[in-house]
């Protein structure tokens, strides 16, 4: 089996520092990617500090791959030697059962493999991202279809783009909504241009007063700052739709209390720690819903690339060296990204 450099965290409180890791040989349904670009998620941090409390060491994250093709197997039909691909949060599932079927994997019934840290019950470790090269079958490869410019700005699109379409779609994010979006970071920043580009009004809210330009840069048309009880007094009952990006514990009704009747707050942020409960009488009183949503399927995952492709979406992109990312990692936590870092993988050589 072929070595390759990667980069590990080895157990919950040390950084994360050059490893050393196997990959199998392409089999026939597999792609083979030399990995040219991996963005830094905050599912990232949260997993290799053992902060969801399930990860398995040794530890290599990264789950927004974008690379060239550099072997296929025999029966790969999707791509070919030289082709851009990209890889997501996950690498395979089980393929049979109703979830699978709608296209739906990441519901996968039994489990589906993530990207890294997976299989979780049972099986090997699987080891994501920062690392010279992965190995995955094609029906868990993505195409890539922006120019080969743009690609540092493409990969963040395989887990913060997807996380923020899917709802954003399930929920009919368009013209005539209203949409809010919580916190501008990673996956905030493309859920504001994603609601933007689909036409929706968009009112993002950040703990961040120095963001406020870049909001409105990004495709917001209204932007409040959440720790202002006056400014969000304002909002109260006005939204359609709200997507919650906020990796940290915090007030839910806070928010709950902007949507109009029926209206859906939907959460993808995951906190370590559990939200205060949300107070029912705000849910009952205008039959509003509380939700959550979990990446998307591959289907869909492939659509939002497509369709970013045609609109010039990417991410906005801070890019670094392999060996920065503990610094990156600290950044992160005070909500200092502007708006993904990711890897050079050139720089792990
Ligand atoms: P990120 O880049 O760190 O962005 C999070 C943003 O939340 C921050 O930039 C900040 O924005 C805001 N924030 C942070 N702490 C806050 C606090 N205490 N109170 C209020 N706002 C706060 O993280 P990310 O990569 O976007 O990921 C966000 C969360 O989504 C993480 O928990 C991650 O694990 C999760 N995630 C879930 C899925 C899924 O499928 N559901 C997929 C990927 C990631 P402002 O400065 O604008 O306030
Ligand atoms: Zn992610």
């Amino acid at each position: 089996m072929p070595t390759i450099q990667a980069y590990a965290a080895q157990d919950a409180q040390s950084p994360l520092g050059p490893f050393t890791i196997e990959r199998r040989e392409p089999g026939p349904e597999d792609v083979q990617i030399r990995i040219l670009w991996c963005g830094v998620c905050h599912s990232d941090l949260h997993t290799a500090r053992n902060e969801w409390k399930n990860t398995l060491y040794p530890s290599v994250p990264g789950h927004e791959i974008v690379g060239r093709v550099t072997a296929v197997g025999s029966a790969v039909t999707k791509f070919k030697v030289g082709d851009l691909a990209g890889v997501g949060c996950m690498v395979d599932s089980c393929g049979h059962c109703p979830s699978c079927a709608e296209g739906e994997e990441q519901y996968c019934d039994n489990g589906f493999t993530g990207t890294y840290n997976g299989p979780v019950f049972g099986g090997e470790n699987t080891f994501g991202g920062y690392s010279q090269s992965i190995v995955v079958k094609q029906s868990f490869v993505l195409r890539i279809c922006h120019p080969e410019s743009q690609l540092a700005g493409v990969a963040p699109l395989l887990c913060a783009g997807i996380t923020t379409w899917s709802p954003l779609r399930q929920w009919e994010a368009g013209p005539g909504k209203k949409v809010g979006i919580v916190g501008l970071g990673g996956l905030g920043h493309m859920g504001v241009k994603l609601a933007h580009a689909l036409g929706a009004h968009v009112v993002l809210f950040t703990t961040s007063p120095e963001k406020i330009e870049d909001g409105k840069r990004l495709g917001a048309d209204e932007v409040v700052v959440s720790r202002d009880p006056a400014q969000m007094a304002r909002q109260a009952g006005r939204l359609d739709f709200i997507l919650n990006t906020v990796a940290a514990p915090h007030d839910l009704d806070a928010f709950l209390a902007l949507l109009k009747r029926d209206g859906t707050m939907t959460l993808v942020g995951a906190p370590a720690e559990r939200h205060p409960s949300p107070d029912v009488f705000a849910l009952i009183f205008k039959r509003r819903r509380l939700g959550g949503s979990l990446i998307g399927g591959i289907r869909e995952t492939q659509q939002m690339l497509d369709f970013c492709a045609q609109h010039g979406i990417v991410s906005d992109t801070e890019t670094i060296r392999m060996d920065e990312i503990n610094t990156a990692y600290e950044r992160m936590l005070k909500s200092d990204v502007r708006y993904r870092f990711v890897v050079d993988m050139a720089t792990l050589a």
